[in-house]
C-alpha cells in the first residue's frame, strides 16, 4: 500500500543470510502442513539467500517474541507467516511490534482499504478485523489481493528486514512474488546464484550418484544434489559465482558434466511435469493423442491429466475380460494403440498394459504416431500401486523417447 521509505542504513545491509518462521497452532498440533516454509525457502535460494533455519511456532506471544529476537541476532531477513487473521489468537503482528519495541497504530489507508471491502458486498465492518490494519512505525504494510490481511515489510534501525505474510498460501504466493521479491532484489539480495534441475527417469537415485561419482558430488561449488521423487530422479545443481565466473557459467559446466554422464535418462529441466513434457513434445509436431491404460488403475490418466492435446483417456481395469488376443506380444500393444488413436481421432495413439512379474510389474507399450509404430516391454520396480504408477511413468518415457527420434 504504502510506497516504502527506506532508510540508508537498510540499503547498506546485504541479505545473505534468513530464517523462516511459520506461525499458527494448527502446524503444531499437526492439522495443517506447513508449505509455505518449502515454497519461500526454494524461491530464497534460488535468490542466492542461504535459509540457516526454518521453524514452526504456535500461536503464542512468548515463543514467537523469543524466536523473533534469536532470528534477528543471526540473520539478515527474517520471514514470518500466518498468524495475521482478525481473530484473538492470531498475534504475529503483537508479537513482531514486542520485539521491536514499537507500538502497534492504525494505519489509516489500510483501514480505508479494509472498510471498502466490507462496504463493496454491503456489509458492516467487524470491529475485530481492525487489527489487521495495525502498524508500527518501522513497518510498511504489504496490499494482499487474495484476502483481507495485509502484510508487513519492516525496516530495522541495523538494516535487518522482517517480513510477515498471510498463512493461506495462495494469498502468500502472490504477495511474496509481487510485493517481496523485487523489492528484495532492488536492495541487492543474496550472491549471484544459479540454480537448475535436471529430471532422470529410468535410473535409480543410487545409480545416478554411482555414475556422478564423489567429486562431482562432493564439491562445494557447483553443489550437485540428487532427489529422489515420485515421478523423477532430480539432479539439482546450484551453482554460485567464483573468479570472477558468473554463477551461470559455473553451472552450465556442471550441467555439461551431468549430461555426458547422464542424458539419456533426462526428459524435463526445472518442475516440469510428465504431462507438461509429453504436451510440449506432442505439441512441437503438431499431434493430439489418445491414450489407453489396462490394468493399471488409472495411474497414466493420472499423470496425464491437464495434459494438452489429450483427445481421449481409456482405463480398463484388472478384472475385465482380455483384450484382443494377438500372434505376438507387442502386436496386442500396438493394436490396442491403434485402436484408441481411431477412437479418440488423434494423432497419436499410446497403449499400456500391466502385469504382476514376481514382486514388479512388467508393463507393455505400445505407441502409434503418424511417423511410425513402437513397442516396448520394461519392468518397472515393485507391484500394487506403485508398480502401476511406475509403469505409466515408464509408457510415458517410451512415448517420449519415441516422439524425440
Ligand atoms: P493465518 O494467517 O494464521 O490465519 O492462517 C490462515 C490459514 O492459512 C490456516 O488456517 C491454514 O489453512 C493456512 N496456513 C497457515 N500457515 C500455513 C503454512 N505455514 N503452510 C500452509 N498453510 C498455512
Ligand atoms: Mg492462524
Amino acid at each position: 500500500m504504502d510506497e516504502p521509505t527506506r532508510p540508508a542504513l537498510a540499503r547498506a545491509r546485504a541479505i545473505l543470510a534468513a530464517e523462516i518462521i511459520a506461525i499458527g497452532t494448527e502446524l503444531t498440533v499437526g492439522e495443517t502442513t506447513d508449505t509455505n516454509s518449502g515454497e519461500l525457502a526454494r524461491s530464497l535460494v534460488a535468490h542466492g539467500v542461504a535459509v540457516t533455519r526454518v521453524t514452526d511456532l504456535p500461536d503464542h506471544q512468548p515463543t514467537v517474541v523469543e524466536t523473533l529476537l534469536a532470528a534477528l541476532a543471526r540473520a539478515d531477513l527474517v520471514v514470518c507467516t500466518g498468524g495475521l487473521g482478525p481473530t484473538p489468537d492470531d498475534l504475529t503482528r503483537e508479537s513482531v511490534a514486542e520485539a521491536c519495541g514499537e507500538q502497534l497504530r492504525v494505519d489509516p489507508r489500510a483501514l480505508a482499504w479494509l472498510e471498502g471491502l466490507w462496504a463493496r458486498r454491503n456489509q458492516q465492518f467487524p470491529p475485530s478485523n481492525i487489527k489487521q490494519a495495525w502498524v508500527i512505525p518501522s513497518a510498511t504494510t504489504l496490499a494482499n489481493l487474495h484476502g483481507t490481511a495485509p502484510g508487513w515489510w519492516v525496516d530495522r534501525p541495523d538494516g535487518r528486514v522482517i517480513v510477515l505474510l498471510p498463512g493461506p498460501p495462495r494469498e502468500l504466493g502472490p504477495m511474496w512474488r509481487d510485493m517481496v521479491l523485487p523489492r528484495l532484489v532492488e536492495r541487492g539480495v543474496g550472491d549471484d546464484m544459479d540454480v537448475r534441475t535436471l529430471r532422470l527417469t529410468g535410473i535409480g537415485e543410487s545409480q545416478v550418484a554411482d555414475r556422478l561419482g564423489e567429486p562431482l558430488l562432493r564439491r562445494s561449488n557447483p553443489v550437485v544434489a540428487t532427489y529422489a521423487r515420485h515421478e523423477a530422479v532430480d539432479v539439482r545443481i546450484s551453482a554460485r559465482a567464483e573468479y570472477g565466473r558468473p554463477a551461470v557459467e559455473v553451472g552450465d559446466e556442471a550441467e555439461a558434466a551431468v549430461m555426458g554422464i547422464l542424458g539419456e535418462h533426462v526428459w524435463a529441466r526445472g518442475d516440469t511435469s510428465w504431462a507438461q513434457a509429453l504436451g510440449e513434445a506432442l505439441a512441437s509436431h503438431g499431434w493430439t493423442i489418445a491414450v489407453t491404460e489396462r490394468g493399471s488403475e488409472g495411474a497414466l490418466v493420472a499423470l496425464l491429466r491437464g495434459m494438452p492435446g489429450l483427445r481421449r483417456a481409456e482405463v480398463i481395469g484388472p478384472g475385465a475380460e482380455p483384450g484382443p488376443r494377438a500372434s505376438f506380444e507387442s502386436d496386442l500393444e500396438l493394436r490396442e494403440a491403434e485402436r484408441i488413436r481411431a477412437e479418440g481421432r488423434a494423432d497419436v495413439g499410446l497403449a499400456i498394459r500391466v502385469e504382476t512379474a514376481g514382486q514388479d510389474t512388467a508393463v507393455h507399450v505400445g505407441v502409434v504416431t503418424p511417423a511410425g509404430r513402437h513397442a516396448e516391454q520394461r519392468l518397472a520396480f515393485l507391484g500394487g500401486r506403485q508398480g502401476a504408477d511406475r509403469a505409466a511413468i515408464a509408457g510415458a518415457a517410451v512415448l517420449q523417447a519415441f516422439l524425440r527420434r
